[in-house]
């Protein structure tokens, strides 16, 4: 590991993560991001903590432009593990890179079919953006996502009730996200939290001033310099 860590540029070893919990946290919504009836409907709560003590945070990784095959083997190498969030408009011109990257351990998730405002449609076309991205994603991926990111974060109660009819347990935002260049904080104190869900990009060169690799590198630096591991997000839930 020292090797690989040095291989990929990193200033130190990543920490791994402790066992997942044989109890799995209960998880509601974020207080201010329920919807009405959010808990007598059992809709998906919307989230960007897990509850936890241990010292992990999760790693989510969204949309799908850049394919990277530096970013899969970095992350092979160095056994940290994410959670991707697939838009298909995005991801359709080459499954294959993103089987590669479920072969490695890696979960795959539903981020609509094109990416929408989701609150700006109705409910039959909020259910089309993602119970269709379900039918895609069991028949490319051969598992149907029991999570879904609502693109930009933002949603409404009838994506929820349309996510949940079609298999949808939990729809998780994110508390940081993380660009090749800086860091942008939900919380004011700016600070990472136990538990916290941090979301990224599938983008390169043409979106940013640098690689998949060089953004990987600042969040695995921040992360382990601050005493935090990386986990599996789906071993929380
Ligand atoms: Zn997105």
């Amino acid at each position: 590991m020292v090797a690989a860590a040095k291989r990929w540029g990193l200033d130190e070893v990543p920490i791994a993560p402790p066992a997942p919990p044989k109890v799995k946290p209960r998880i509601t919504a974020r207080a201010g991001f329920e919807v009405d009836h959010q808990e007598d409907w059992g809709l998906p709560p919307v989230f960007t903590t897990v509850p936890t003590k241990n010292k992990v945070v999760f790693l989510t990784i969204d949309d799908g432009s850049e394919k990277d095959p530096r970013f899969l083997q970095m992350m092979r190498d160095l056994k940290i593990p994410y959670t991707a969030f697939l838009s298909n408009y995005l991801v359709k011109d080459d499954y294959g890179y993103f089987r590669k990257a479920q072969s490695y351990g890696n979960t795959l998730n539903n981020h609509t079919l094109t990416h929408p405002y989701l609150p700006g449609l109705s409910y039959e076309e909020q259910k089309h953006e993602i119970c269709d991205m379900q039918d895609i994603m069991q028949k490319q991926f051969g598992r149907r996502p029991t999570v879904l990111r609502p693109p930009y974060g933002n949603y409404n109660q009838d994506t929820l009730v349309a996510a949940k009819s079609c298999g949808i347990k939990y729809a998780p935002i994110w508390n940081e996200e993380v660009y090749v260049d800086h860091w942008e904080f939900r919380e004011d104190d700016q600070q990472l939290r136990r538990g916290d869900i941090v979301l990224t990009h599938f983008r390169g060169r043409s979106d940013w001033d640098g690689t998949m690799v060089d953004d990987m590198r600042r969040f695995l630096n921040k992360v382990t310099r601050e005493g935090y591991a990386v986990a599996r997000l789906e071993d929380y839930l």
